[in-house]
């Protein structure tokens, strides 16, 4: 029988919006606290092109950490595999913000999308620049994945981040005592700050994950990635993407994912779907909470697990 997904994003639409528990938004980046929690959106575009969309699709949100896959990949870019002298690849069973295994793993974080990863990621795209160079840099390779110019970053959240993220500076200077973080913390942070405040829609979030669906083709011509490095980034969003529930992520959804505390999540199947769920309330791990159900209702009525047979 031949898959109906129109038909499906209107129903696991529908699903949602009747959704009593749909979690709590993030309010440790206070500017995040103010998002409405009543909102859901859907966008799936396919391997042949087709951009299928649902709810909200087109409200923008902050992506938070799903930036960390764009800087991972600019990372790998520049420095290649080099990167993994610095940052790990194990899921860390901890916290998104956890700072206890530095101690124990001398300032090299488990994996480049929890925090500590992160920062460092962040420090490998600074290379001696102003945080500008590098969030300009970061913004306009957004742009060019998704080949839509109107993506920007939202400088309240930004901010507001600036303003709280003490957590983040202490993982930065921690690192930095290892010598695991090269650039002053304030710059790496005003950039992985900024990075993390870039404002996308489900639609737009979606367009820019093509590369990852498309072995690391840009579906308009040219190649962003070697397929090697983009079927080793769809690996680490499956057992790290979720920080200490990715197994739980896994397990019920089998396709690899990237969330962030704005409620969004990247979600990719490779060879036939790049999709971008929303929905700002966040369960105990902090990762969306309708956004992962939608996910599941996805994943079960399509087959698109990667574990399922082709
Ligand atoms: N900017 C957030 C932080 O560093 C990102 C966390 C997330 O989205 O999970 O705390």
């Amino acid at each position: 029988m031949s898959l109906d997904l129109p038909a499906v994003i209107a129903d696991i639409t529908a699903s949602m919006a009747s959704m009593e528990d749909r979690g709590q938004v993030a309010t440790y980046i206070p500017e995040l606290a103010t998002v409405d929690p009543a909102q859901f959106g859907i966008a799936i575009v396919t391997a042949d092109g087709r951009v299928l969309t649902g709810g909200d699709a087109d409200t923008g949100f902050s992506i938070q950490s799903v930036s960390k896959v764009f800087a991972l990949t600019l990372a790998l870019g520049k420095v290649g595999d080099q990167l993994w002298d610095r940052v790990g690849r194990e899921p860390s069973g901890n916290a998104f913000n956890s700072i206890t295994q530095l101690e124990h793993e001398q300032g090299i974080p488990r994996n480049p999308f929890i925090n500590a990863g992160a920062i460092v990621v962040a420090d490998v795209n600074l290379g001696g620049h102003e945080p500008r160079v590098a969030i300009g840099e970061m913004l306009r390779f957004v742009r060019y994945l998704a080949g839509d110019d109107s993506i920007t970053i939202n400088e309240a959240v930004a901010a507001s981040e600036t303003a709280t993220g003490f957590r983040n500076m202490a993982l930065a200077n921690y690192m930095r005592a290892f010598n695991n973080v090269r650039h002053p913390a304030e710059l790496v942070l005003g950039s992985y700050f900024h990075q993390c405040a870039i404002e996308m829609s489900c639609r737009q979030l979606a367009l820019a994950g093509r590369y990852l669906m498309l072995d690391g083709q840009h579906p308009g011509g040219g190649r962003v990635i070697s397929p090697r490095r983009a079927r080793r980034i769809n690996a680490l969003m499956l057992t790290c993407g979720h920080y200490d529930a990715s197994g739980d992520f896994a397990f019920r959804v089998g396709i690899p994912g990237k969330s962030g505390v704005g409620g969004g999540i990247l979600a990719i199947v490779p060879g036939r779907a790049a999709i971008a769920v929303w929905s700002p309330g966040l369960n105990a791990s902090g990762n969306s909470c309708l956004g992962t159900l939608a996910l599941e209702e996805l994943a079960r009525r399509t087959g698109w697990s990667v574990f399922s047979p082709p």
